[in-house]
């Protein structure tokens, strides 16, 4: 048995929808009390009345480092400190490299990478203080392991927050705060539902599983990262994907 984790004061960063919403709800249903932060004030209230227990929310751009000081005054303001970050707001614009702007490249960094850091950053010290602090961040296994033409920012953003976290986790460790990411193949969400039912139908027939991830998926990965009985894991990435990673060509998958 796992130790409980109600009570806990837990950050989701994206968490009005998606894979963000998922892993609130994951946490939320555990027991703890959950800070949801986005940028639209209206998808933050419903995502907050779609979800049972003690969850709040705040209008931050995680991009914004005043901003992210900002959520995490709030977060201590309203639940007493931070036990968990989920470190999770992220967008995917596709721009192949002969189209993508600067502006293209600065977008994706500055919210998946930069984001990441600075609320990992905003955080830093109630999570100290809780002598328990846990971060999970929401890495991908576009960029870290696979490709799709369009995503090169993104993927380098999601290898950029890999990067990131093994030296993290050695600045970290001395206050006992871990830092590890899930890395999600293909999640049904409102991000991806925008990409058109023949991408979705593609993807599932590249997995294993035949199926894409749900967001609890996801949730249940960061709620393990979170416990206390993985205190001894940092600097570590969890692939949750179907078997997605797997296969080593198509008629691997034909053979199944
Ligand atoms: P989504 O449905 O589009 O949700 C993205 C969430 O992030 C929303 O809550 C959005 O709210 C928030 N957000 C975006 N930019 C933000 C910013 N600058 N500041 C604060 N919040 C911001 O996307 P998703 O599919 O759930 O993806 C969530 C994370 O999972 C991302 O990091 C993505 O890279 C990763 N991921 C997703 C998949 C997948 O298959 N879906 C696979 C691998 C990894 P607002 O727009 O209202 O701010």
């Amino acid at each position: 048995m796992f130790t409980s984790i109600a009570g806990r004061s837990v950050v989701v960063t994206g968490g009005s929808r998606g894979i963000g919403r998922g892993i609130a709800g994951v946490f939320a249903s555990a027991g703890a009390r959950v800070l949801l932060v986005g940028r639209d004030r209206s998808a933050l209230d419903a995502a907050a009345a779609s979800l049972e227990g003690e969850v709040a929310t705040v209008v931050a751009d995680v991009s914004d480092r005043d901003q992210c000081d900002h959520m995490a005054e709030v977060a201590v303001e309203r639940h007493g400190g931070i036990d968990v970050l989920c470190a999770n707001a992220g967008i995917f614009p596709s721009a192949r490299l002969t189209d993508m702007t600067p502006d293209d490249l600065e977008a994706v960094l500055a919210t998946n990478f930069k984001g990441t850091v600075f609320a990992v950053q905003a955080c830093l010290r109630p999570l100290t203080d809780s002598g328990h602090g846990r971060i999970v961040v929401t890495s991908s296994i576009t960029g870290p392991i696979t490709g799709y033409p369009g995503w090169s920012h993104y993927g380098a953003s999601k290898a950029a927050q890999l990067g990131f976290l093994r030296t993290a986790a050695m600045e970290l460790a001395p206050s006992r705060v871990t830092i590890n990411a899930v890395m999600p193949g293909n999640v049904f969400t409102e991000g991806l539902d925008g990409l058109g039912q023949e991408y979705l139908d593609g993807m599932t027939a590249s997995i294993p599983q035949r199926r894409l991830g749900s967001t609890a998926d996801i949730g249940y990965a960061a709620l393990f990262f979170a416990s206390d009985e993985a205190g001894y894991i940092t600097g570590q990435t969890l692939v949750v994907d179907g078997g997605q990673v797997l296969p080593e060509s198509r008629q691997a998958l034909d053979e199944m």
